[in-house]
């Protein structure tokens, strides 16, 4: 099929940061795009050719926006799998698949798949609601520490709770959840795998993310991973199997838990791109959205080697600021070697929203270390 300056159109469900990035490349290769989002305001509006506003969870608005496209794949996995259903039973090319979408939608029957294919991931029980849970701990059935999930719409961190007491149990949602077994990790590693149709498959450098030693929340992530050979090759290898037995079409990224005693265990995956990959723009010989439509357009794959080394750390907003947003310190930033940042376009800040993020490349990564430190210390996103 000719794609590049034809009739074409990929459609994309959400309208986010992904997705504005994930234009930037069908701009480069001149492919039409139509884009679905709840929002007026989506970071993507302004880069497609065509624009709906629309609930990605009502199934007749998914189903009559993706009956106007040739392809169609997303950037949230939180969109109508029924209508993503329907139009597969019609023709339409839907990628990643419903059924993986399905799947990885719920993280119970995620984890239930990592079973069911052998694949390493931490143990756990599923509830169908929360009660059930204080019931099996009374009961003696289920111990404290856990990590609680609730199955679908977590994002960020949303949906995940360490219950260390019962006190921790309080307020969260009522509805399905699972319990899983703490993980005692060194770090958190990621890898992205690109598939097409045809099944070339390509896996891009594991990838570190570095926590903050306090707030326990994701400063930068690291590419290459600062680990060994060996660890490395293991980590490719899980994700690979990963993605060999879900088939996918498109990018598939794969969060891992590297434990103390070095086993690598499953955390969740994502079937598009990813946090993880973002530093692929500038460090990579093929970004990961480059990567994405080259996937799912059964286009060939992209070298996925880096040219440099690459960190990224995401701006979300600070504390206590809420409103028009400003980036201070901007410039002081942009003086910084090898510094790029990426401004999402949202146009108001929250606290803790995930506003842009700025990659960090350079020949020597602990140089990039530490510029990137020096960039995190610089810029703030208040109002
Ligand atoms: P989300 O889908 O919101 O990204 P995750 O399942 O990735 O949620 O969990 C968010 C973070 O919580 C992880 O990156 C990790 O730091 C921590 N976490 C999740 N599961 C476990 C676990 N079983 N043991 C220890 N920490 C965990």
């Amino acid at each position: 099929m000719n794609y590049f300056s034809s009739e074409f159109k990929l459609g994309i469900l959400g309208g986010g940061q992904l997705g504005k990035m994930l234009l930037n490349e069908t701009r480069k290769f001149d492919i039409q795009t139509y884009v679905l989002d709840p929002s007026a305001e989506a970071p993507s509006k302004i880069a497609c050719n065509r624009f709906f506003q629309g609930d990605l969870m009502d199934f007749d608005t998914v189903y009559n926006f993706g009956k106007q496209v040739d392809v169609l794949t997303f950037e949230i996995e939180n969109v109508n799998v029924d209508a993503l259903e329907k139009l597969e039973h019609d023709g339409i090319k839907v990628y990643p698949s419903s059924k993986n979408l399905r799947t990885i939608q719920n993280k119970a029957t995620q984890k239930l798949f990592y079973l069911d294919h052998n694949l390493p991931t931490s143990a756990f029980s599923r509830f169908a609601y929360l009660s059930e849970i204080e019931d099996a701990i009374s009961n003696g059935g289920l111990k404290l520490p856990f990590v609680w999930k609730c199955t679908q719409f977590g994002y960020d961190g949303t949906g995940v709770k360490m219950v260390r007491t019962l006190h921790d149990l309080e307020n969260l949602p009522k509805g399905e959840c699972i319990a899983e077994e703490l993980v005692d990790f060194k770090t958190e590693l990621a890898v992205i795998v690109a598939r097409n149709s045809a099944g070339d498959v390509k896996t891009y450098p594991v990838v570190e993310m570095e926590f903050h030693p306090e707030a326990n929340q994701v400063e930068y992530v690291i590419c290459p991973a600062r680990i060994t050979e060996s660890i490395a090759q293991k980590a490719q290898e899980v994700a690979l199997a990963v993605s060999k037995a879900y088939n996918h079409v498109g990018l598939l990224a794969v969060e891992l838990f590297l434990t103390k005693n070095d086993t690598l265990l499953i955390n969740e995956v994502a079937p598009r791109p990813h946090n993880s990959g973002h530093q692929t723009i500038e460090a990579s010989y093929t970004s990961q959205f480059e990567q994405h439509l080259r996937a799912v357009l059964n286009l060939p794959l992209g070298e996925t080697k880096s040219k440099l080394g690459g960190i990224m750390v995401n701006l979300v907003g600070a504390e206590n600021y809420t409103g028009d947003v400003v980036y201070e310190n901007i410039e002081k930033i942009m003086e910084m070697e090898g510094v790029t940042p990426h401004i999402y376009g949202k146009k108001q800040t929250r606290p803790f929203r995930k506003m842009g993020h700025v990659t960090i490349v350079n020949e020597n990564l602990d140089t990039a270390r530490q510029i990137a430190e020096q960039v995190k210390n610089t810029i703030r996103v208040i109002s």
